[in-house]
């Protein structure tokens, strides 16, 4: 048994060389960062809704609500963690992940393999399962103002059977 899940994700950019500019676990060493309660990994959080969405299991505001102070400038990888125990608890494993990640600045195709890297040991599952893919909206709107960026993931879950 299949299911499918979307996670969507936009954080606004900031100029700001005290903070770390993490996508997907991976830190990408830039004066650039992305503003958020937690440490803003865009990927980590498109990801784990995607997950929550497959398996309708609500959406990640609810499950780590940014009013919590607890979970202030939290590691995103806790959170996939825990997207991951209510995953393997409901006995489904991730088929493949496919996400897009939208922004003109930074250039992420460099860093993509990185990325995928990072991904691979935080969730656990083959490399060949794991696509990464960047684009820019050619100027247009806020993310073409680099206002921001943003990420859309698509996951396919399947039932494990025992
Ligand atoms: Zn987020």
């Amino acid at each position: 048994m299949f299911r499918i899940g979307n996670g969507i994700d936009f954080h606004k950019l900031e100029n700001n060389p005290d903070r770390p500019f993490i996508l997907g676990g991976f830190e990408i060493i830039t004066e650039l960062a992305l503003v958020g309660h937690s440490d803003a990994d865009i990927l980590l959080h498109a990801i784990a809704d995607a997950i929550l969405g497959a398996l309708s299991l609500g959406d990640i505001g609810q499950h780590f609500p940014d009013t919590e102070e607890s979970i202030k400038g939290i590691n995103s990888v806790l959170i996939i963690n825990k997207v991951l125990n209510l995953m393997s608890g409901k006995n489904y494993k991730i088929v493949n992940i496919d996400s897009t990640i939208i922004c003109e600045i930074p250039k992420i195709s460099p860093y993509k393999n990185q990325i995928i890297q990072s991904l691979n040991k935080i969730l656990n599952i083959d490399i060949n399962c794991i696509s990464v893919k960047a684009t820019t909206t050619e100027k247009m709107g806020a993310l073409g103002r680099k206002e921001g960026v943003g990420v859309f993931t698509t996951v396919l879950l399947e039932k494990i059977i025992s």
